[in-house]
């Protein structure tokens, strides 16, 4: 089987005063078919970088990536800004920390997930209706229904990360990018999403790249594990025996840390 992304030597550099400051070094990881992969490192570490560079969000003025991505066959740091937007936002999508992922306050969460399917599918305005009502009872929005015209500021914080996730899951991506998805939630609801997240790749069969400082979720949810520190992979592997076997102190000192 071939890996649905494959990374290889990216590196990252930010150009501040005529200075290059090189953030992410030579990161190689695979992520395949049906697999979630959990990041974790330490704030500052690279994570978030890392994965804007895949999707081509870094802005080209201040930063400089180089190594190659593969999104099945294709090279994602090749292709043009408009080739990309094909896949970005449709195959693979993203969730982010809550609150800073913007939902925008003036339309209701049902017409935020129907602009997603009016910009990327051709369904009918009737489809697109019954579509988000059954992706709002996918993410087990409470009273789904009623949820379609309720506006961002009336949901609770847990509520509005299955909004996101609802939009993130609307066009059926094969990759899913959920960078620390449950970190400025409170732990009970941060299981729940977790959860949640597990059920919809089980159903759907895509692949999740989880992003997390917190080893602890990697171990509920993700297959595989790929440790970074100051911009390095410094270990990869099995989460099992990543976790019973740890190769580097670094990883070892993070166990450790773990209550
Ligand atoms: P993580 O997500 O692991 O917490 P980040 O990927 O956000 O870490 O950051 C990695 C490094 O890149 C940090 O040292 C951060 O300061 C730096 N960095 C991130 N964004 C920028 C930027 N726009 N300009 C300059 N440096 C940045
Ligand atoms: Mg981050």
């Amino acid at each position: 089987m071939n890996p649905i992304l494959s990374i290889h030597n990216l590196s990252i550099s930010f150009q501040n005063q005529n200075k290059a400051n090189r953030v992410v070094h030579n990161v190689s990881f695979e992520i395949m078919p049906n697999q979630i992969v959990g990041v974790v490192g330490e704030s500052g570490s690279g994570k978030s970088v890392t994965s804007m560079a895949i999707m081509g969000l870094l802005p080209k003025q201040i930063s400089k990536v180089t190594g190659t991505v593969l999104y099945q066959k294709i090279s994602l740091l090749e292709l043009e800004a408009n080739q990309l937007r094909k896949i970005v936002g449709k195959e693979i999508s993203m969730i982010f920390q809550e609150p800073m992922t913007s939902l925008n306050p003036s339309l209701t969460c049902g017409e935020q997930v129907s602009e997603v399917l009016e910009i990327h599918t051709q369904l009918s305005t009737k489809e697109i209706e019954a579509e988000v009502l059954q992706l709002f009872e996918k993410v087990k929005l409470p009273r789904a229904k009623k949820m379609l015209n309720q506006y961002p500021h009336e949901l609770s914080g847990g509520q509005k990360q299955r909004v996101m996730i609802a939009m993130a899951i609307a066009c059926k991506p094969k990759l899913l990018i959920a960078d620390e998805p449950t970190t400025a939630l409170d732990v009970r609801v941060q299981d729940e999403i977790v959860l949640l997240l597990k059920e919809l790749q089980q159903e759907t069969g895509m692949s999740i790249l989880f992003i997390t400082h917190d080893l602890a979720l990697i171990a509920e949810i993700a297959n595989k594990v790929v440790v970074m520190q100051k911009g390095k992979v410094v270990e990869q592997g099995n989460v099992e025996q990543v976790f019973l076997q740890p190769k580097e102190i670094y990883t070892k000192a993070l166990i450790n840390a773990k209550p």
